[in-house]
């Protein structure tokens, strides 16, 4: 029945996909609080507002992507589609603009209704970090080492290249701006439709376009060098100079832009050639305008993001799911007893897991195939003992154990069980 599949683009999260998105989520958290930075979190959806503003009604997420719905009496809303537009709302609402720099580090899923393909989905998952204030090379640096640094812990630095470029200050935008319509105005019959609409409101757009006549074209651009002032280069130089002092590996790639107003200076990627056209896994870059575009404080900022599915895909860990120890009574008349039995167990830290319902063969078969380290077997002849069959699943040796101060003779015969992961 159609009705009971997933909406298109969206994916259940079983266990193995959710240990993997954990196991991205952990080291990202583990990364940024290591570099300072506290985890917030904002609302999935926000006044649709919010995202005009930040992303422009002139961006593919503004104005083809976004779900966008209207709410009783309320005004429009959206899910969100990417971090940083409500945690620059949320610095504005919070008034946060006195305490900076402020260093966040967020997580969660994002909406985009786009084509879904392998790494491409409607409802994705991103981890992020924004930097607000530093209005210096040191910030683009940092965000950028901490992005290094994930990668690196997720063991995947060696198969990614960071590329990076500069956008320049607002001088050099302007400039080179003009020199890009000049050029595009040439050949604007070659275009596609929506590079020609960009090439009016927003024409560092096109270079970013997946379009093949538009990439030709794109080819042939000017280049934002040749429009930089002094300003820029040295604030980029700075960049790259850190970067390689700290041994941080990266490429020039003159093409990388950001295609919205309030993007300058750095504009970065991390990219990999191991999932075919979907190969940027962390993508980022400085924001100076866009805090006070919003109605906020003039307040610099930087920041990236990074898809969670991607990064799993890519990294791809085989990954432990815990091994509980299995209670099983062995009629209904120990069921009360193994209840407590479990309970006391979890609560002294144990995977414990309980068989709910079958006879006690039936019951030990689903342990093995729940992966359990062991079972606990509860029946009346244990029971006249004061006592609990203790079976290893891994060499079938059984045992009786005191159900007196269980948890301690549990680990004395198999030290293991408490921790034991597959
Ligand atoms: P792309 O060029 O792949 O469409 P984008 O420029 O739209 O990416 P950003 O808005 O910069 O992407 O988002 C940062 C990261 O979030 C991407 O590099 C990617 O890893 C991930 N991402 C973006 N859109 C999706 C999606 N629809 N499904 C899965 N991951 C996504
Ligand atoms: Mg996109």
């Amino acid at each position: 029945m159609a009705s009971l599949q997933p909406v298109r683009g969206t994916h259940d999260l079983l266990a193995e996909d959710q240990r993997k998105h954990h196991f991205v989520i952990a080291a990202a958290r583990q990364a940024a609080a290591h570099f300072g930075y506290a985890e917030i979190a904002t609302p999935i959806f926000e006044f649709t507002e919010v995202f005009k503003r930040t992303l422009g009604e002139t961006s593919d997420v503004v104005s083809k992507e976004m779900y966008s719905f209207q709410t009783k009496g309320e005004k429009e809303i959206s899910l969100r589609p990417e971090g940083t537009a409500g945690i620059a709302r949320a610095f504005i609402s919070n008034g946060l603009a006195q305490t900076t720099p402020c260093k966040f580090f967020y997580q969660g899923p994002m909406f985009r209704h786009e084509a879904p393909q392998a790494g491409r989905y409607r409802q994705f998952h991103q981890i992020g970090v924004e930097l607000l204030g530093p209005e210096t090379a040191l910030g683009d640096i940092e965000v950028i080492s901490l992005g290094d640094h994930i990668l690196k812990s997720l063991g995947l630095r060696d198969r990614t290249t960071l590329e990076i470029n500069t956008l320049g200050d607002q001088d050099s935008r302007q400039a080179y701006r003009a020199a890009l319509v000049q050029y595009f105005q040439g050949y604007k019959d070659q275009l596609s439709e929506d590079s020609q609409n960009r090439l009016e409101r927003n024409p560092l757009r096109i270079l970013d376009s997946k379009e093949e006549s538009d990439r030709a074209l794109v080819a042939e651009a000017p280049l934002f060098d040749d429009y930089l002032n002094s300003t820029s280069k040295d604030f980029f130089a700075q960049v790259c100079d850190a970067l390689a002092d700290l041994e941080i590996p990266f490429q020039r790639n003159p093409r990388l832009v950001r295609g919205l107003d309030y993007y300058c200076h750095t504009a970065f990627e991390f990219t990999t050639d191991a999932l075919g056209s979907q190969g940027t896994v962390l993508a980022g870059g400085r924001y100076d305008g866009l805090i006070a575009m919003m109605g906020g404080p003039k307040t610099a900022g930087v920041g990236w993001a990074a898809g969670i599915e991607r990064l799993a895909l890519l990294a791809d860990p085989v990954l432990a799911a815990p091994r509980p120890v299995t209670l099983i009574p062995v009629t209904s008349a120990q069921e009360s007893l193994a209840l407590k039995v479990v309970t006391d167990l979890r609560r002294q830290g144990f995977f414990a897991d309980l068989g709910f319902s079958g006879n006690v063969t039936k019951r030990l078969k689903r342990a093995h195939k729940n992966g359990a380290r062991a079972a606990l077997i509860l029946g009346e002849d244990e029971l006249a003992e004061g006592k609990i069959t203790f079976r290893d699943l891994e060499s079938g040796e059984e045992t009786r154990l005191p159900l007196e101060g269980l948890g301690v003779s549990l680990l004395e015969v198999c030290p293991d069980v408490k921790n034991s992961v597959s």
